[in-house]
Parts: structure tokens; C-alpha cells; sequence
């Protein structure tokens, strides 16, 4: 069990729903593509929000956003302590501190202090790459991550500031397990958990999946941020694939479909890839699974397990509902009909 923060609007913690942050990418020159892409991240199901705030000045921007989305918004701090208090000044709902560049107690302290009167809550978050020491194996420099904090979280309970999150971010999912583990053995914070600088899109996906999955689902992490070498919407849309994939959240229906085999006589991937942009406008919101299956090997038990499937033949596709034939359809109309029966009967 760890405790419970408050975030705005959010509680976080083991009480509640693992929630999905999400980071604004747009530079600071270009307000109104910053409002926008929080808008979207927004409407993609983002639940809070992080920016980067550069320095003093920068933090005027809460004022901007909160008129324009409910999101709570979080500040990313780095390097010195007055930014930090322009950005509790100026409204936001929350503040990340990098322990390794703001260091001096007295000004962490400073922080604390008016952090507790705004009642807002903090975030302590190392990142692999504020660090200059062994490396030689992820368990090594897990330790060293959880240590960093653990002296930084002292600052703070010293000053009676227990609103805290804590984030440890290796650049690879092994280190990051593994600090993760040992924290949350240790302390009862909230832990925010992401995988850095994870590299090309595919590879950070794998990474993501398996750094913060495999935390997950041994029932460690109340927040995640999927960082992506990518437009900010893949993170959140990966986000929600990896806690629907836990079943943690459900966010709508779901494509269950087969790898195919040289059993399969249709086009199944372009058949699912078209299926799967026509989902997404089709208004269904309902978290259903949808199986779409190559072949009868396969095809009628797992459109058997799930709310609604089709399985092919050649060039033909019969759609079941519970193991009862719904009606038959062929390669070309399928994805209007299988659309057209789920519709009838979840919306
Ligand atoms: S369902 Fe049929 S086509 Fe798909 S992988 Fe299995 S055997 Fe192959």
C-alpha cells in the first residue's frame, strides 16, 4: 500500500486507478501549438500533464493552460530553486525536482515550505542520465538511484513534507525494475514509473512494455509516463494499451487478431490495420473484445472468448457472438459488417 497525493484533481496512489501523465512537447515560442497539443493529449486520455519550465518567466504558462484544459499540470524543475518557487507562484498543481541539480538542502527546504502552503505535492525524480558512476550493472545502479532519493526524502520529512512521488528512470527497463522494487520495499510513496531516453519508437515501446508492465503487474507504480521518441499522442495511446493489457484500465474495445499462417487465405493484416482506424471513428466505446481471425483452426474459440468476432475461409467470414453464427460475410464487407453488428448491439 503506499500513500495517497493529491494533484489537482487527482488522487494518486494504490487506493486508485493507476493514472496516465503525459509530457507537452511543443516549444514555448509556439503558444498556440502548446495549447493544442495539450487539448488533444487531453482528449486521448491523458490525466495529468507535465511541461518543462526552462526558467522564471516560463512559468507564467500555467496561468495559459489551466483556462484551456482541466488536467492538472505539472512542473519540470531543473538546475535552480527559484524557478521552482515561480512555479508554484504562478498556479501549477505540482512540481518535478531533479534531486541531482537542485541539491542544497536549505533551498530544497525553501521549496518544501512553500509547496506545503499552496498544498501541492512534489515530485522526487532521478533520471540515468544526471549520473556520473557505475553503471557496471543495472542492480549496482539501481542502488545508487534509490539512495538519491532516499537522502533527498529526508530534506523533505525533516520539513513535515509528505506530499511526495518519486520517480527512477534508468534509460533501460532492467535498472529501472529493479530500483523500483527496492524503493517501493522501502518507502511508501507514490512512484511514478517511465523508462528514459528509450530510443527508436519500436524499441521504446518494447522497453516501455516491459520496464513498466513488468512493474505493474507485480502491483508497484500508481502513475506512468511512457516516454517516446515520438509525437506526445503515441505515449498516451501506448500508456492506455499497456494498463488495458494488464487489464488495470479498460479504455474501449479492444482488436484481438491472429498472427496469420499460411493457412490464412485473406489479407488479414491490411483487414485488421483498416478495421482498426474505422474503430476508432465508429463511436464505440465500449470495452469489447473484438477477435479477428485468419482461419476456423482458431478463429471460432477465440471469437468464442471474445464480445464479438469474425473468422475466415476462403475469401468468406462467418461472425460469431458467444459461439452463435450471427451471419456470414466475405473478405470486402467485412469490416463494414462486423462494425454494423457490434454497433446494433453496444450502442
Ligand atoms: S487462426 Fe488460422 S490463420 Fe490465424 S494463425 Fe491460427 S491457424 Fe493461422
Amino acid at each position: 500500500m503506499t500513500r495517497t497525493v493529491t494533484l489537482g484533481n487527482l488522487k494518486i496512489g494504490s487506493k486508485y486507478p493507476v493514472r496516465i501523465k503525459g509530457m507537452l512537447k511543443t516549444p514555448y515560442q509556439d503558444i498556440k501549438g502548446l495549447i493544442a497539443e495539450a487539448k488533444s493529449l487531453e482528449k486521448e486520455g491523458v490525466e495529468a500533464l507535465r511541461i518543462a519550465v526552462r526558467e522564471e518567466t516560463d512559468a507564467k504558462i500555467a496561468k495559459v493552460l489551466k483556462k484551456e484544459i482541466k488536467v492538472p499540470i505539472v512542473a519540470d524543475i531543473h538546475f535552480h530553486y527559484k524557478i521552482a518557487l515561480a512555479a508554484i507562484g504562478n498556479g501549477f498543481d505540482g512540481i518535478r525536482l531533479n534531486p541531482l541539480n537542485i541539491r542544497k538542502a536549505d533551498e530544497v527546504r525553501q521549496v518544501a515550505k512553500e509547496a506545503k502552503m499552496r498544498k501541492i505535492p512534489i515530485r522526487v525524480g532521478v533520471n540515468s542520465g544526471g549520473f556520473k558512476k557505475d553503471f557496471s550493472s543495472p542492480r549496482i545502479f539501481a542502488r545508487q538511484m534509490v539512495n538519491s532519493v532516499g537522502r533527498y526524502l529526508r530534506i523533505l520529512e525533516k520539513e513535515k513534507f509528505f506530499d511526495i512521488m518519486v520517480s527512477l528512470k534508468g534509460s533501460d527497463a532492467a535498472s529501472t525494475i529493479i530500483a523500483n522494487e527496492l524503493f517501493s520495499k522501502e518507502f511508501d510513496y507514490p512512484l511514478h514509473l517511465g523508462i528514459t531516453a528509450t530510443g527508436s519508437f519500436l524499441n521504446g515501446i518494447v522497453k516501455s512494455s516491459i520496464g513498466l508492465g513488468g512493474l505493474l503487474s507485480k502491483g508497484i507504480g500508481n502513475v506512468i509516463r511512457v516516454s517516446l521518441t515520438a509525437p506526445s499522442f503515441w505515449e498516451i495511446r501506448v500508456a492506455k494499451y499497456i494498463l488495458q493489457a494488464l487489464n488495470l484500465r479498460k479504455y474501449g474495445p479492444e482488436i484481438v487478431s491472429c498472427p496469420t499462417c499460411s493457412r490464412c487465405e485473406v489479407k488479414l493484416i491490411d483487414i485488421v490495420e483498416k478495421f482498426n482506424k474505422e474503430l476508432e471513428n465508429s463511436g464505440l466505446s465500449a470495452p469489447i473484445r473484438i477477435a479477428l481471425m485468419g482461419c476456423v483452426v482458431n478463429g471460432p474459440g477465440e471469437a468464442y472468448q471474445a464480445d464479438i468476432g469474425a473468422a475466415f475461409g476462403k475469401k468468406k467470414a462467418v461472425i460469431f457472438r458467444k459461439g452463435k453464427i450471427l451471419r456470414q460475410s466475405d473478405e470486402n464487407n467485412i469490416i463494414k459488417d462486423l462494425l454494423e453488428e457490434a454497433r446494433r448491439i453496444w450502442i
